[in-house]
């Protein structure tokens, strides 16, 4: 079977294994499983999860992204070579809507 290659949802890098984000549906490349796993609230984010596969709600959109840890993702990305303009609209894609609004 031909592997189906997309591009990630967060870094954009063509990738052909991918896996869902545990903080929110983005479908993600293995840099970015890695990378995530590795920000502040993924513990939680990861325990929020398995708590709702218990309850069988298997559509459960995940907690999302805090401000912390969507910085520290996009730090990693930064790291990784990931362009800003990538970066830049990633953050402002999952940035919360200002409450002031
Ligand atoms: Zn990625």
């Amino acid at each position: 079977m031909k592997p189906t290659f997309t591009n990630c949802d967060r870094c954009g890098t063509e990738t052909n294994i991918r896996q869902m984000s545990r903080f929110n549906t983005d479908i993600l490349c293995m840099a970015c499983i890695d990378e995530e796993k590795e920000a502040p609230g993924y513990k939680a984010a990861a325990e929020s999860e398995l708590e709702q596969v218990k309850q069988r709600n298997y559509n459960y959109p995940g907690v999302g992204l805090s401000p912390l840890d969507l910085g520290f993702v996009c730090g990693r990305m930064g790291r990784r070579g990931i362009g800003i303009d990538v970066i830049t609209a990633y953050t402002n894609k999952h940035l919360p809507d200002d409450p002031a609004k």
